[in-house]
């Protein structure tokens, strides 16, 4: 894998090119770049990078880690490298206890700085509790002027792996959470909520936060409303997935564990593909960091498990690409169409029909800032 700093003019030859949202691929062309952006000239002197074995896509975007969890292991300099090696340039981390991160890498990383909770609810490993109205909007206040790229809510608490259907409960009411949403709109900032259980979902979108993260247990109407609303959804399948698939943690569950998990697991996997035949704007989000969840990799994995859900793979595709651009407002990225940076991934073959082409990514292009 080779991550190469491309001038601010280029030419780079292909076999295949996918600009992140249409059908079908292109077949043997020619990118260019021309002023640090994606240009529809085809008139540019410039050397020319030879990948033309290749296919082009936009590089990935992971909508919901966390940077500082497992507290042990790779530091943020390396796991921000898995997130370059695995083809990911941005990622969008939902919350932590220490606040703001150093950057020290080339990736884009969206902070939340502080996850907001309910005091006394869940969410203190990620955040920081509110009590009332005006904590909440004094903290907005303070995440806006420390640079938060957006609001990172925690609308309910997680569901259980031990009684099968059970959510921890809603938390904020809507009158908060629009509030929230307000106060957050105000500084242009999006709000990404934490949500499962439907009672949750549901008040988050009546307070129209921008995304959705989870939403495990939400029944088909909600999900009908969800799927026709301008809000996101990040079903984050792999930490689910994880617990079953991943031997060193399905050995710590008890048989009627491991079925409880199985069957929310499946449950979830089936409103996805729900969501997804009701055109609900889905969005690929690991929730890296979570047991059995590793930073960059883990992305391939999920876009490979939203399409076992049920997405076409485009969909799946998109969901790490222009959609999660729009979710995430990288207004410069996560296509490749004129006018856009270039940040770009170069895979052996075409991932419309092979998606597994993603977990061996050969180059990541990143455009000059
Ligand atoms: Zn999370």
């Amino acid at each position: 894998m080779q991550i190469i700093s491309l001038p601010s003019q280029a030419a780079i030859t292909y076999k295949f090119f996918w600009d992140g949202f249409s059908p079908s691929v292109k077949k043997h062309g020619t990118l260019f770049v021309d002023k640090g952006k994606i240009s529809a000239r085809s008139d540019i002197n410039t050397s020319t990078w030879d990948y033309s074995n290749y296919c082009l896509l936009p590089a990935l975007i992971d909508g919901h880690v966390h940077l500082v969890l497992p507290e042990t292991g790779q530091n943020f300099a390396e796991r921000l490298r898995s997130y370059l090696n695995s083809g990911v340039y941005a990622l969008r981390d939902a919350g932590n206890k220490q606040g703001f991160v150093k950057i020290s890498e080339p990736c884009l990383v969206l902070q939340s700085g502080f996850a907001l909770y309910k005091e006394g609810h869940y969410g203190s490993a990620l955040g920081i509790g509110v009590s009332t109205p005006d904590e909440a909007l004094a903290a907005i206040d303070n995440l806006a002027a420390k640079g938060a790229d957006q609001i990172k809510v925690m609308a309910s608490g997680i569901f259980s792996f031990q009684h099968y259907g059970k959510t921890g409960a809603a938390t904020f009411t809507v009158s908060e959470l629009k509030q929230i949403v307000k106060r957050a709109e105000a500084y242009n900032l999006p709000v990404m909520a934490h949500a499962s259980g439907d009672e949750a979902v549901r008040r988050c979108l009546e307070a129209q936060v921008t995304t959705i993260e989870h939403g495990y247990f939400m029944s088909k109407e909600t999900l009908r409303q969800l799927a026709t609303s301008e809000i996101f959804w990040l079903p984050t399948l792999a930490p689910v997935k994880a617990q079953l698939a991943d031997p060193r943690l399905a050995v710590k569950l008890t048989p009627a564990m491991y079925d409880v998990i199985k069957r929310s697991y499946e449950r979830h996997s089936r409103l996805v593909g729900e969501a997804g035949a009701l055109g609900a704007k889905i969005v690929a989000g690991t929730d890296a960091g979570a047991p059995g969840v590793e930073h960059g990799r883990s992305l391939a994995w999920e876009i490979l498990l939203l399409h076992e859900a049920g997405l076409p793979l485009q969909t799946a595709l998109k969901a790490a690409t222009a959609t999660a651009a729009q979710a995430c407002r990288l207004t410069a990225s996560g296509t490749l169409t004129p006018g856009k940076k270039p940040y770009i991934l170069a895979v052996e073959g075409n991932p419309l029909e092979n998606p597994a082409v993603l977990q061996k990514p050969v180059a990541l292009f990143l455009g000059a800032n």
